[in-house]
């Protein structure tokens, strides 16, 4: 039986269609010809039932990616196929009197009695299990990921919300073994958050009173003296407060917004490290950097410019890039770093140990500083620690020629380990927390 003979909805063939062909159209898709959206938000109340609670079951057919990929190799007739075989499949699995809508391109929605709101039905088990298989399209076994995401039919949310909440409940449901969950609104409202932190980012570049710089010494061990300092980024949200760059800077990392990012650090840290020289305070500023900011053309020239203009060296800036984002394969990012370093701008690798480098990616990589990742540092509070690890990583580092930075110093017990330990430089809140430019110029002037 086709989609259309079961729902009844067969349209016209229209050669001249009159206004009320065009509105009928309108409301229904156009691949599986099951009322779409429009019509699930208009008959939304109709859904809930007077005598009896329903749910709202989503299933999402594949992900946004995999089904670039079948149109890519198999074309749009095939991905229609796909769609068409998908809500076959779904329309065989529900009661008889059970509607569907189409209402998105990979994504369907009906609603079903239940007894207990709380509880998963049993159909949620059976969508999920015969979805896991393999959906067999044109004699071509297909095999995606489906989402199936639950929502119990709240009028007062409305069908747009209600739409909404469902489809971010079979997003999370991919996550899960069994194959379908609960819209849950922690993991929604962490989303709506990632959202607006990027919505927000563009105004804040543009605000004068946003974004600021702090910074925090690094210390030579042995001389106790501090040569550098690490900008990091801080971020005031008008409203949200102030947000962690542990949390913006990986969002903006996953869209063009880290260029201007930063591009807005590099300039206000030459700008305030010129401010620190005119004071007499001789100090290379540490940038944290991302890969993608190397993979741009342009980024060593608009760099080594911004030095020269306001009379700085290249010796005044280094660079500090996480353990392993650094692919050296890309051919600009080495011929980028190659040029920086030959300019005699450091660059360090952050956070080593906290990721997966292999070795000969070590001896690969062009840097001069290798910043142990706290994660070692930290526990070591007193002598009954276990430095094993941290003692190869030292040797190894020491060995093919990188300058170690230890951060995370939090007790003087760490202080004095590290630097018996044959470590040059450190970081830590037992020295000194990061702290703006002007607080950072009191602290230099007291020591
Ligand atoms: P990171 O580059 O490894 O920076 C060190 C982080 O450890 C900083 O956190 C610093 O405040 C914190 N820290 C320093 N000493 C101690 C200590 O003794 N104990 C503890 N518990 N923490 C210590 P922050 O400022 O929150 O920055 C987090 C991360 O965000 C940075 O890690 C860096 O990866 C990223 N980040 C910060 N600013 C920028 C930036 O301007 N650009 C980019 N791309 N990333 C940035
Ligand atoms: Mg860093
Ligand atoms: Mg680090």
């Amino acid at each position: 039986m086709s989609l259309s003979a079961r729902r009844g909805t067969t349209i016209a063939p229209a050669a001249a269609p009159s206004e009320s062909v065009l509105a009928q159209i309108g409301r229904f898709d156009h691949v599986t010809r099951l009322p779409n959206r429009l019509q699930f938000i208009e008959r939304f109340e109709s859904l809930a039932q007077p005598d009896r609670p329903s749910m709202l079951v989503l299933v999402t057919l594949a992900e946004a990616k995999h089904y670039n990929e079948i149109l890519r190799a198999l074309g749009m007739a095939f991905a229609e196929d796909f769609v068409r075989a998908g809500a076959g499949m779904l329309a065989a699995l529900l009661p008889a009197d059970a509607e569907i809508f189409h209402v998105s391109v990979l994504s369907f929605v009906t609603a079903i009695p239940v007894d207990d709101l709380a509880q998963a039905p049993a159909l949620a088990t059976v969508i999920a299990a015969a979805f896991a298989g393999a959906l067999e399209v044109n004699a071509i076994p297909i095999k995606t990921k489906v989402g199936v995401g639950l929502l119990p039919v709240d009028v007062s949310q409305g069908g747009a919300e209600s739409l909404r909440a469902a489809l971010v409940a079979a997003q999370d449901s991919r996550r899960i073994d069994s194959g379908f969950t609960f819209y849950d609104h922690r993991s929604d409202a962490a989303h709506l958050r990632a959202f607006r932190i990027l919505a927000d980012l563009p105004a804040a570049l543009a605000a004068a009173d946003q974004l600021t710089l702090h910074y925090q010494p690094r210390i030579a061990l042995q001389s106790g003296q501090c040569h550098a300092v690490e900008a990091l980024l801080r971020w005031n949200h008008p409203e949200l407060g102030p947000i962690s760059p542990a949390e913006f800077v990986p969002l903006a990392e996953q869209t063009a917004l880290i260029t201007p990012l930063t591009d807005w650090v590099m300039s206000t840290a030459l700008q305030q490290n010129r401010m620190f020289r005119d004071a007499g305070h001789d100090l290379r500023v540490s940038i944290n950097a991302s890969p993608v900011n190397l993979s741009e053309a342009g980024f060593d020239d608009v760099l080594l410019h911004r030095l020269e203009a306001l009379g700085l060296e290249p010796e005044h800036v280094e660079l500090e890039f996480t353990e392993g984002t650094l692919a050296t394969n890309s051919q600009r990012t080495v011929q980028q770093l190659t040029r920086l370093r030959q300019a005699g701008v450091t660059v360090a690798l952050d956070d080593f140990g906290s990721g997966f480098s292999n070795l000969s990616y070590l001896a690969r990589i062009p840097a001069d500083v290798l910043k142990i990742d706290q994660s070692f540092v930290r526990p070591l509070v007193d002598a009954s620690h276990d430095d094993f690890l941290l003692r190869q990583i030292i040797a190894m580092a020491n060995g093919l020629g990188f300058r170690v930075c230890a951060e995370g110093i939090e007790t003087e017990y760490a202080y004095g380990h590290l630097r018996h330990l044959g470590v040059a430089e450190g970081q830590g809140f037992h020295m000194a927390r990061p702290m703006p430019a002007g607080l950072l110029q009191d602290w230099l002037e007291a020591r």
